[in-house]
């Protein structure tokens, strides 16, 4: 029984698969043949693999070596090196057998061990493209699996991008804040336009309000809602991209935020972070160890009052004219909070 087999085992060199296939044939097996980097595995590789099992008696495995990643991918790719990822693959039940993909098609692969069926990944249009009629032509089949699971090693390296955006405070930053200023972002520190990480404009009144506070001893934090994130209108890396560049902006005029609080869900999902909930403020305040009563929140919508309230701590209202609240200017904002909250 292959399954028996240790994973190092299943790892073989170009040679030793012609022998592997010619002793498979022998046993009446019908081989099945893919190729990948599978370089960060995830659940979409598990499916795929199991599928590409199940279509044949024995499917061997060609793993992308580490330079054909860089050549046909991202000269910074892999993340693991090849023995490590020929490793994971080797390691799955799917798999009878693993070997090296050194060119950046599997042709020539192909063409040596004319597989029963050459297995793809994705949609039939791309299978038709390629190696397909070449498959064809000795008499094999071209098998495509469809994906299950919408995940993807870029998209794992997006949110994790966005993880660390979230990182714990800064080191310097060990002393006592005199309290915490939480900011909205969209129509309170830049311009609420439909999102374009290349274009992000500072309101007025920001810079000088926001150096006054930092000034004044006060700790600042983004609390954002990122809906667009949710129903797909741009990524995290598009959201990242676009506060990198609010953060640099801000940190010329000497503005340090400490951290950025999003929450990426769109209306349609039931979360507990998005304003007007309050969830984003607790974590916040908790985080960054500040008690309610040291708390502000500076937004221009009547959601970031209403997640102000359910928080505990006082909301200053920038918006258009509201009968629940008084709107003000962050530069009014700013000196209210400087006179309310003691040193
Ligand atoms: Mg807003």
């Amino acid at each position: 029984m292959t399954a028996a087999l240790k994973p190092i085992d299943k790892i073989l060199t170009t040679e030793q698969v012609d022998a592997w296939v010619a002793a498979e044939r022998a046993a009446g097996h019908r081989v099945g043949f893919t190729c990948g980097a599978f370089d960060v595995m995830h659940a979409g590789h598990a499916q795929y693999l199991a599928e590409a099992r199940a279509a044949c008696d024995r499917l061997l495995v060609a793993v992308n070596s580490d330079s054909s990643i860089q050549r046909y991918k991202n000269p910074l790719r892999p993340v693991n090196p090849w023995k490590e990822r020929a490793f994971v693959v080797a390691a799955m039940a799917s798999t009878d057998c693993v070997t090296v993909l050194e060119e950046d098609r599997p042709l020539s692969l192909i063409l040596r061990w004319k597989p029963d069926f050459y297995i793809k990944g994705g949609d039939y249009a791309s299978a038709a493209l390629r190696s397909g009629s070449a498959v064809e032509a000795y008499g094999g089949q071209t098998v495509v699996i469809p994906p299950q699971f919408a995940a993807s090693t870029t998209a794992m390296f997006e949110r994790i991008q966005a993880l660390a955006i979230h990182a714990a405070p800064e080191q310097s930053q060990t002393a006592e804040p005199r309290g915490l200023v939480l900011l909205d972002r969209d129509g309170t520190l830049v311009r609420d336009v439909p999102f374009d990480p290349s274009r992000i404009e500072i309101l007025p009144e920001v810079i000088g309000a926001l150096r006054k506070l930092q000034d004044a001893g006060f700790r600042l934090c983004l609390v954002s809602n990122q809906q667009g994130i949710g129903l797909g209108y741009f990524g995290y890396r598009d959201f990242i991209d676009g506060n990198r560049r609010l953060l640099r902006a801000l940190g010329a005029a000497g503005i340090s935020i400490t951290k950025i609080y999003f929450c990426p869900h769109s209306w349609g999902e039931t979360c507990k972070c998005r304003k007007p909930a309050p969830g984003m403020l607790l974590r916040a305040m908790r985080e960054q160890n500040v008690p309610a009563s040291r708390c502000v929140m500076i937004g221009d919508s009547v959601d970031d009052m209403a997640a102000a309230k359910a928080a505990g701590c006082t909301g200053f209202y920038l918006g258009p004219i509201h009968p629940a609240y008084s709107s003000c200017s962050i530069a009014e904002a700013t000196d209210k909070i400087v006179e309310a909250i003691p040193k």
